[in-house]
């Protein structure tokens, strides 16, 4: 995630309740089963009968219906048009996922995220109006190259391509260390927002505070930075 997106997530309105997922493939299949986890309600609507059926007997959605998303009447008569964010996840039929992007942004929805399956198609999508546009296999790739080459860092937040907001696991080195003895804004030009223990943060921690090993802590720095500590 970087600003730009940020920017998106921020303008989504906190009272929705309700989703529509086009495209019940893998990625909108999961999008639907976790929003409806997350007690949203989520019309979910494919092409594909077999598509359909199959979230309705998975219980993973609300409402499912089977329509063509390319034609605008199909998606009006669904109340597609009525939601305040609608998902397009129809990443390998590139006419289809532009058209539907299309449609849905012309009708007037505020908030239209749409599956990438490569870069031009991912410029395309913003061209017809997608307000965010992701790259789930693009990302998932990223991330596992990451955690296989630092496993230490749990999670990390891009703030744009040079700096980062990171949660790592405590370093050996730092074990026992008072956060005021690591000098990490002199050594590593880092500064420190929160520690963790069990799950629980603690933001702005007292500097006399020691760092154990198997916590963790959450640092904002560069990433040519972030990568000089001995993790
Ligand atoms: P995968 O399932 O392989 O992970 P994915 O989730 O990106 O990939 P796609 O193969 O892109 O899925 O297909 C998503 C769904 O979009 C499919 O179930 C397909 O039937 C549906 N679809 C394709 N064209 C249309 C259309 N015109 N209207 C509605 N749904 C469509």
């Amino acid at each position: 995630m970087n600003l730009s997106s940020l920017s998106f997530f921020r303008s989504l309105r906190k009272d929705n309740k309700q989703f529509a997922v086009i495209g019940l493939g893998r990625f909108g299949r999961a999008v639907c089963s976790t929003l409806h986890k997350l007690g949203y309600e989520v019309l979910g609507t494919d092409i594909d009968e077999k598509q359909v059926a199959q979230v309705l007997t998975e219980q993973i959605v609300s409402h499912a219906l089977q329509l063509d998303s390319t034609e605008p009447a199909a998606l009006k008569e669904a109340g597609i048009f009525e939601f305040d964010t609608v998902i397009v996840a129809i990443g390998n039929y590139l006419q289809e996922s532009i058209i539907t992007t299309l449609n849905v942004k012309e009708a007037g929805v505020p908030h239209v995220v749409a599956k990438a399956s490569s870069e031009i198609h991912g410029k395309v999508l913003k061209r017809v109006g997608a307000d965010h546009v992701v790259y789930p296999e693009n990302e998932a790739g990223c991330t596992l190259a990451r955690s296989l080459t630092k496993p230490a860092i749990l999670d990390r937040f891009e703030l744009d391509p040079e700096n980062s907001i990171v949660e790592l696991i405590v370093p050996d080195q730092f074990d026992g260390k008072t956060i005021a003895d690591l000098k990490l804004r002199s050594r590593y030009g880092l500064n420190l927002l929160a520690v963790s223990y069990n799950d629980k943060f603690e933001i702005n921690p007292d500097p006399n505070q020691r760092l154990q090993k198997g916590s963790a802590i959450v640092v904002i720095g560069s990433n040519k930075d972030i990568n000089r500590l001995p993790i």
